[in-house]
């Protein structure tokens, strides 16, 4: 008798569509747009970028008015990827980070075009938005240094 098969390798792929809903949805649109907007929580005050349905934190749901933010930030955490993975499309070394755009609470995570020795906590990006855009995060190259002085740890504390 053999031994019962207790393990086996199997590679796996999962191809689904998720739908935006109405309220991200819109803030796609906005994004083909090439502007920027969040919403508010009316019990915390937290502007949301991309807005949710509701604030995680409190469970409100968010005030409907769209909050024009800026499309400049500060990189409040980052990671360098140095690891090739299946299906990548990104040069390595490339650097993902944290960053919450002027006029957000909360951190809009995205790829940062920088050397990554030069990325650190607190630095100031923009955006750089696609020539073709569409209702995607894509339509965001990726978000490069301004030149700015580093915001104080002080400034972006609250947003990690
Ligand atoms: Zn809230």
């Amino acid at each position: 008798m053999s031994a019962p098969v207790t393990r086996f390798k199997s590679h796996v792929r999962y191809v689904f569509d998720v739908p935006a809903g109405p309220t991200v949805s819109r803030f796609l649109a906005a994004v083909a747009e090439g502007r920027l907007f969040g919403q508010r929580c009316p019990s915390c005050a937290k502007v949301y970028v991309p807005p949710r349905v509701a604030c995680p934190r409190c469970g409100d749901a968010l005030s409907p008015e769209q909050l024009p933010v800026s499309d400049t930030g500060t990189v409040t955490s980052f990671c360098v990827v140095n690891v090739p993975y299946e299906g990548q499309t990104m040069k390595l070394p490339y650097v993902y980070a944290s960053v919450v755009l002027d006029g957000a609470d909360i951190p809009f995570p995205h790829l940062v075009d920088a050397e990554p020795g030069d990325v650190r906590m607190g630095l100031r990006v923009r955006a750089e938005w696609r020539e073709t855009r569409g209702p995607t995060l894509e339509s965001i190259r990726a978000f490069k240094p301004t030149g700015e002085p580093d915001a104080p740890f002080d400034s972006f504390k609250e947003h990690l």
